[in-house]
């Protein structure tokens, strides 16, 4: 059986564009159906002496467990040559796959935490997880995503244009 999940993807070092789009032709090959939301352009949150992100949001549906996802989307910000041992921990990154949802699970373990602990924080994965699906809820407290969004203060998020890049 396979199970509808909401990844956010980010980069903010190197060929940030690039390594998007490299993650979003990695992702095709192990999700069915993929979606992805148009990339916002958006300032550093938590540890902010850093370059602007480039974000956006994939879905699609995966026929496996959520920590075979996990493992898949490790395997594929490692091979963008991202150093997890020596990266400062919410540092510049050239490639960042969380997984926001995970069909309806709700989970909290060493290595997993679904929904993504982040999402009813940040602007940039409520805003493109919501243009790919606006009647999402919070699964652990069956709460509007939509009603999260409009809650939270200006974040510094802007609409990336992509046209001639
Ligand atoms: P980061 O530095 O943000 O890429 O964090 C990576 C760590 O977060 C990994 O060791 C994962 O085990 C853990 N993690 C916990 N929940 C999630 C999630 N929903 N998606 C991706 N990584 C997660």
């Amino acid at each position: 059986m396979s199970c509808l999940t909401y990844l956010s993807i980010g980069s903010n070092r190197g060929d940030r564009l690039g390594y998007l789009k490299y993650s979003v032709e990695r992702l095709r090959l192990i999700l069915k159906s993929l979606a992805f939301s148009r990339i916002y352009e958006t300032d550093p949150v938590y540890y902010l002496e850093q370059p602007k992100f480039l974000n956006a949001v994939v879905s699609g549906y995966f026929s496996g467990t959520p920590y075979e996802l996990l493992n898949k989307t490790q395997e594929i910000e490692d091979s963008t040559g991202r150093n997890r041992s020596t990266s400062i921990s919410r540092g510049p990154r050239t490639l960042d796959i969380d997984i926001v949802l995970f069909g309806n699970k709700v989970i909290k373990s060493s290595l997993l935490t679904v929904p993504h602990p982040g999402l009813k924080e940040r602007k940039f994965v409520l805003l493109p997880l919501l243009e790919l699906n606006p009647v999402l809820k919070d699964p652990a407290t069956n709460t509007k995503l939509w009603e999260l969004l409009i809650k939270l203060e200006n974040q510094g998020i802007y609409l990336y244009n992509t046209h001639g890049k």
